[in-house]
């Protein structure tokens, strides 16, 4: 085949698809508990949207983005959304919120876009379910944001552990950067070439590089320099953690490697997943509004890989299968029409059902069944019809029994058992 699919693209069927949908649904309803409103946000924005905010410096803006020039809009330079929160921040300030209405729980799905190595865990086209909340400052909304996070896995039953970190504020940062720049100077020799431009353009991301992940450990922690207030912010997310019950541990090497993020640095990691084990990841990021030209307003949020939580899902043998309950097998036309009437009220009554062509023969249909993963295959004949009967044949057992049409949606339910 010649015009196939590029590379870091997938096309999702059937049971792959439907382990996405299933995290994507879990999420939804989990944001609805969490008094959260929807925000649908563009595909494509200014590549500047992500410069500014995402940042110069970052992977994504340095090399990853699908970025091009549009010939119809003045030559407007425009890039695929590599993530949701410049597009929401834009959003949030272009609706005026930010002054009217400052205070809001935002969330959003769909696909992102970064020109990344293609691996398990890792595409070019990815999707996120993030959530955004505008206008609260204080610890409890991170604990909040936090427990949801705890709830959704938990929710999903994939293992899973919560690493958790303060990166401190505009107050006390600076110190804590200008440590880790003497840190990389006195460690020149050993590290990347990468970590040696990081040094001056954004040494937090020293902390990132997974070529120096061992060296890294005897870098100065975050957790050092916090101001009294950033300290104290910290110690109420972690008492309200532990008011809730949610497990987390400390990871004191953990960053947000741009400007604009502060305070909390959070990470969520799967089981089963390899390399690609971050599931979800977000923070606190009190001085991107104002960035990004709107009001001094607090942010928070957070990203869930979907693809890598549907993997999650798969791998731990969680995924839910679509198979229908019953497969309805007629014999002739007269059959066809009592058939697709029974059909109907098995699925009002809740079962998946698929009928089966009525022009093939028995043990093709049979076989058909039994292909499909149906439980139950549901028989009807003139003969049947007459009697106002059904046969239920449990594909899995190879025993049948006949049954009242009534009787149809619990004969079908019990079949299949162990
Ligand atoms: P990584 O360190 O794995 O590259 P990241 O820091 O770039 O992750 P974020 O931008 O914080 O990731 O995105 C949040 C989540 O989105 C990640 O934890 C991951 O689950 C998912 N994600 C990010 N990039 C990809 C990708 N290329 N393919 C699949 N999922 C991704
Ligand atoms: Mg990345």
């Amino acid at each position: 085949m010649e015009l196939t699919r590029l590379r870091g693209f997938r096309d999702l069927i059937g049971a792959d698809a439907r382990a996405m949908s299933l995290v994507e649904e879990r999420a939804r309803a989990l944001a609805a508990g969490y008094s959260m409103k929807e925000v649908r946000i563009p595909v494509l924005e200014r590549t500047q949207l992500y410069q500014r905010s995402t940042g110069e410096t970052s992977d994504i803006v340095e090399k990853q983005m699908y970025t091009f020039v549009d010939r119809d809009e003045g030559e407007t330079v425009v890039a695929l959304r590599p993530e949701g929160t410049p597009g929401v921040v834009r959003a949030y300030i272009e609706a005026g919120l930010d002054r009217a209405d400052p205070e809001q729980r935002l969330f959003y799905s769909g696909p992102m876009f970064r020109r990344e190595r293609p691996q398990k865990g890792r595409y070019r086209q990815f999707y996120q379910f993030g959530v955004e909340v505008f206008g609260r400052p204080d610890a409890a909304c991170d604990a909040e944001l936090l427990i949801m996070i705890d709830e959704l896995c938990r929710d999903l039953k994939v293992p899973f552990s919560m690493e958790i970190n303060s990166i401190g504020d505009q107050k006390c940062r600076p110190a804590f950067r200008e440590a880790l720049v003497q840190w990389g100077r006195a460690h020149w020799g050993e590290l990347c070439d990468d970590c040696h431009n990081r040094i001056d353009r954004n040494p937090l991301r020293l902390l990132d590089c997974k070529i120096d992940a061992k060296l890294t450990e005897s870098a100065p922690k975050s957790l050092d320099y916090l101001c009294g207030e950033c300290r104290a912010h910290f110690d109420t997310v972690k008492e309200l953690l532990i008011a809730a019950n949610v497990q987390f541990i400390v990871n004191p090497r953990m960053v947000r490697g741009l400007d604009y993020y502060t305070r909390t640095a959070f990470e969520v990691m799967a089981g089963g997943l390899g390399a690609q084990s971050t599931v979800v990841a977000g923070g606190r990021y009190d001085g991107l509004v104002e960035t990004m030209g709107g009001a001094a307003v607090a942010g928070i949020g957070f990203a869930i890989g979907i693809d890598r939580m549907a993997l999650a899902l798969q791998a731990a043998g969680l995924a839910p299968s679509a198979a229908p309950d019953a497969a309805i097998i007629a014999m002739g036309p007269a059959a066809t029409r009592h058939a697709i009437v029974v059909a109907r009220n098995l699925r009002e009554a809740n079962l998946n059902v698929e009928m089966l062509s009525p022009e093939r023969k028995m043990k093709t249909l049979l076989a058909r069944a039994s292909k499909i993963g149906a439980r139950a295959a549901v028989i009807i004949g003139d003969d049947e019809i007459a009697r106002g009967v059904v046969q239920v044949r449990d594909l899995k057992h190879s025993t049948q029994r006949e049954v009242a049409v009534a009787e149809a949606a619990r004969a079908i339910a019990a079949t299949g058992k162990e």
